[in-house]
């Protein structure tokens, strides 16, 4: 999509700090990281947000959780958080689907 900043990451357009590719992903780090490691995991094709997830498209969400495990699991985070805002009023800003790994420092629950 064409103004959609996460599709320009993914074709090169706006430089950031890749950590994982594949043929349907891309991770790459936030540019205002809330912990010591915060990664984004996305598809590389424009889905606006979780909503547009279906039955034919779920395999895409599936491989951006495993591929979360596996960077967490390759830096040796002994815990983590994913999440995945959805909508507004839960604090999505892009709107290109993305899942958020955090992890490195002491995370509270309830979240703000
Ligand atoms: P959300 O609020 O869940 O939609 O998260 C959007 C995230 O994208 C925020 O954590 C931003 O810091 C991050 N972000 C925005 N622009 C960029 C960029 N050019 N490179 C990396 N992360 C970005």
């Amino acid at each position: 999509m064409d103004n959609c900043i996460f599709c320009k990451i993914v074709k090169r357009e706006i430089p950031s700090a890749i950590v994982y590719e594949d043929e349907i992903i891309m991770a790459f780090r936030d540019i205002s990281p809330q912990a010591p490691h915060h990664i984004l995991i996305i598809p590389k094709i424009h889905i606006t947000s979780l909503e547009e997830i279906n039955d034919t498209n779920e395999y895409i969400a599936g491989r951006i959780i495993s591929r979360a495990a596996a960077i967490a699991k390759e830096l040796k985070l002994d815990g983590y958080r994913l999440v995945i805002n959805t909508n507004e009023s839960a604090g999505q800003t892009v709107f290109h689907l993305h899942c958020h790994l955090l992890g490195g420092r002491q995370m509270k629950w309830p979240p703000g």
